[in-house]
């Protein structure tokens, strides 16, 4: 019997895998644009690493996370999320000391023990940027920018992008004791996890997904009322320079995100084409995390985009084929003309040119097929006879022309055609 992958576990392959390396292309070319650079942290860290980021009582802590003891009995876990070991190596690098403002992207695996369904797996993707040494509401709407740039380079435009206003970590539990007096005497149309959350996180009230209580959460008073002057301004900066740069977004002022860090912005994107779980990405202010590292205290901001679901939203869109220019399919007649087609087929590579070859060699009917499969354009035929005589055919699958071109400048000839 053979294998079979874990459950919420995945392959990508084929048109997928190609559509997944465009995405990653868009984000460095995009993220690059605004300055941030690449960080690439390691999949496994100690688990507290992850604990004093998301805070004891968070689901992804509390159940979710992959953590085992290694062979030298460290407590160790995979990585839920991106921003604790980008945080981890920001300090212990000193790039706090060195650098000051640090720009940073990553992309790579998460590791999450949900229950997997459509949207949810148990490893999946993220692209993120983090800025951190500053408090500028600049920053913040920097990342909100970088966010729809990328989206909108993916292909992954008709997203809707929600704003909030979480205060700081007083204003918000100001406005927990407010939530907890408003929830109070209403626990009886209340689901039993919110029951329970009600003493201990009572924000997840806020997004419960139970009809019930959302009815009821939408009553409760909104943030703004527990709000010091203080984060108050730096969020209407945040607004204002979003509106005079024509971003779309809307304030949504009971959104509450599931990490416990945030303070002040927070900020969710969704997208009209995935289902329940319709979060495409999702970012914030996380003004005390960095001391919480043993940092000195300092600003940070940052987001997370899921890449499945953002191939979910490019489904389709990517499906219909184009043949590739820069594509050669070197079809090869008779046992004696494969040697010299694969040296051809490297020489080719070796000039920048997308060459394959196909090492069965059955018919040129088949060849033809592969070179079709493949997004050829071009089309080089090396016949036996043709060879001896020097020449090769070249058929061009776009136009439907063929002509004869001359082996010893076939390289040169196809460098011009395919344009590199
Ligand atoms: P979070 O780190 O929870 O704020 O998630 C940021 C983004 O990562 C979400 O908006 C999703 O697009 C994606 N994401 C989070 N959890 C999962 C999961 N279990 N499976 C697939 N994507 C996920």
């Amino acid at each position: 019997m053979g294998f079979a992958r874990l459950r919420g576990f995945k392959d990508v392959a084929g048109d997928e895998a190609r559509v997944f390396a465009r995405v990653e292309e868009s984000a460095r070319n995009v993220f690059s644009s605004f300055g941030f650079e690449e960080i690439r942290v390691p999949i496994l860290e100690e688990k507290e690493v992850f604990v004093r980021a998301m805070g004891e009582t968070t689901d992804v802590v509390q159940k979710e996370m992959y953590e085992f003891t290694d062979r030298s009995d460290v407590r160790v876990a995979l990585r839920p999320e991106g921003t604790a070991g980008v945080v981890r190596a920001y300090l212990e690098n000193h790039f706090d000391k060195t650098k000051g403002l640090a720009k940073l992207f990553y992309m790579g695996p998460m590791f999450r023990g949900e229950r997997p369904q459509a949207g949810r797996l148990r490893q999946f993707h993220q692209i993120g940027v983090e800025t951190l040494g500053t408090a500028s509401p600049h920053a913040d709407a920097e990342a909100i920018l970088c966010l729809a740039a990328f989206l909108d380079a993916a292909g992954a435009g008709g997203y809707r992008i929600k704003l909030n206003n979480l205060g700081s970590f007083e204003d918000r539990s100001q406005y927990k004791e407010a939530l907890k007096v408003f929830f109070k005497d209403k626990t009886a149309g209340l689901c039993d996890d919110c029951k329970a959350r009600l003493d201990k996180n009572v924000f997840r009230l806020l997004d419960c997904k139970n009809e019930g209580c959302r009815k009821i959460a939408r009553q409760a008073p909104p943030i703004d009322g527990s709000l010091s002057p203080e984060s108050k301004a730096h969020y209407a900066q945040v607004e204002e320079a979003l509106k005079a740069a024509g971003a779309p977004f809307e304030r949504d002022a009971y959104m509450v995100r599931g990490l416990d860090y945030y303070t002040k912005t927070v900020f969710e994107v969704t997208h009209p084409k995935l289902g329940a779980q319709d979060a495409l990405g999702a970012g914030g202010r996380y003004d005390k995390l960095i001391e919480a590292f043993g940092g000195a205290p300092a600003g940070a901001v940052g987001f997370a985009v899921g890449v499945e679901r953002l191939l979910m939203v490019l489904a389709g869109e990517s499906a219909e084929k184009v043949l590739r220019d820069d594509t050669v399919f070197v079809a090869t007649l008779g046992e004696k003309a494969f040697g010299p087609g694969f040296q051809l087929a490297n020489r080719l590579r070796r000039a920048g040119v997308r060459a394959l070859v196909d090492f069965a060699a059955k018919s040129l009917k088949s060849q033809l097929r592969s070179a079709n499969d493949e997004q050829a354009r071009w089309v080089l035929i090396a016949g036996e006879d043709e060879l001896s005589r020097g020449e090769l055919a070249l058929k061009d699958l776009k136009n439907g022309t063929q002509e004869t071109i001359q082996l010893s400048s076939a390289v040169e000839t196809l460098k011009g055609k395919a344009n590199v």
